[in-house]
């Protein structure tokens, strides 16, 4: 079937109802992203669409999460190429609504606080950008659920899945507990980090780098590597050297690198950089590259 793209809450309401029915679905997933869509994206479209009757990708580019108007207004804009990805992957619906539609007041008074775990790495270099990240999310898994009352799994309202990607894995921390906290009836489903060839983590950021800041990004995913190796080796991981491969390299200026408990985000005790590694755990990288900040991460584990 054509994919169908919709412009308001309404119209998304409507359609979703009507695909459940025509399907006689009984699951629906919902795949936030901001459009600039890459294969990374297409993961998440590709999970979803595996595991639910009805799949609804939505392409908004939120304001409430960009601390700067001038980082907001040179996010890539590419509807067309991102239609014709979403199809490709067996998306049914796309919401891409205008700002109006999604804050028909301005901007919203009441809001979703992040707390202490939005306060840390990403939010401490981006004030208010989980806060917004969050409202913007509560908003969209709204919009997305399955309309209640149409053909339901036995004895139930339609299964919800949302997904996120663990690139993001702050953000995606965060969806799970605002989730948790504020009950919302989904499941959050987190899809692995899509590569290059080479290593470097897909990002619609990406094509902002030259070709030199392009090769000197590399090193993040390389010094990650060398942690993940360390790890499953169960050897104490050397974050000093993986961090002094990341600082070698003159386009790269590192923001932070730390290794952290997959749920809270907070640091590991130090004792993991000496005594063999063993459990679950998350190191995190970011840095600005020329101009570019990126971020990446990768779990640990042995
Ligand atoms: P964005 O459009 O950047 O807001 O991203 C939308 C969703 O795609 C988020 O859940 C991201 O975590 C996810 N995503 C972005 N890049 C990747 C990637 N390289 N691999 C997997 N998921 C990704």
């Amino acid at each position: 079937m054509a994919i169908k793209l919709v412009t308001t809450v309404a119209e998304l309401r409507a359609e979703g109802a009507l695909l459940l029915g025509l399907k006689q679905g009984t699951s629906q997933g919902l795949v936030p992203t901001m459009g600039a869509l890459h294969e990374g994206h297409a993961a998440l479209a590709r999970a979803a669409v595996e595991q639910n009757d009805v799949v609804v990708a939505t392409i908004f580019v939120n304001p409430l999460q960009f601390g700067d108007a001038v980082d907001l207004d040179r996010y890539p804009r590419t509807l067309d190429a991102d239609l014709a990805l979403l199809e490709e992957q067996g998306v049914d619906l796309v919401f891409a609504p205008s700002v109006e539609e999604v804050y028909p007041g301005g901007q919203p008074l009441v809001r979703v606080t992040s707390g202490q775990l939005g306060e840390k790495w990403e939010g401490a270099s981006r004030p208010g950008h989980f806060d917004g990240a969050l409202t913007v999310v509560a908003k969209l898994l709204h919009y997305g659920l399955p309309a209640a009352g149409l053909p339901a799994a036995p004895g139930g309202l339609p299964a919800y899945r949302a997904y996120f990607g663990q690139k993001d894995a702050q953000q995606l921390a965060l969806v799970r507990r605002m989730v948790a906290d504020l009950n919302f009836p989904v499941d959050i489903v987190g899809v692995p980090t899509v590569r290059a060839a080479d290593g470097l983590a897909l990002s619609s950021r990406n094509r902002f780098l030259s070709d030199d800041e392009r090769e000197a990004a590399l090193v993040l995913s390389r010094a990650l590597r060398l942690l993940e190796q360390r790890a499953t080796a169960r050897e104490p991981l050397d974050v000093e050297s993986a961090s002094a491969l990341v600082e070698s390299q003159p386009l790269v200026a590192l923001d932070y690198f730390e290794v952290v408990d997959p749920e809270t985000l907070e640091p590991l005790a130090e004792n993991c950089r000496e005594t063999p590694f063993r459990g679950e755990a998350l190191a995190l990288i970011a840095a600005k590259v020329g101009p570019v900040r990126l971020i990446d991460n990768v779990p640990l584990s042995s």
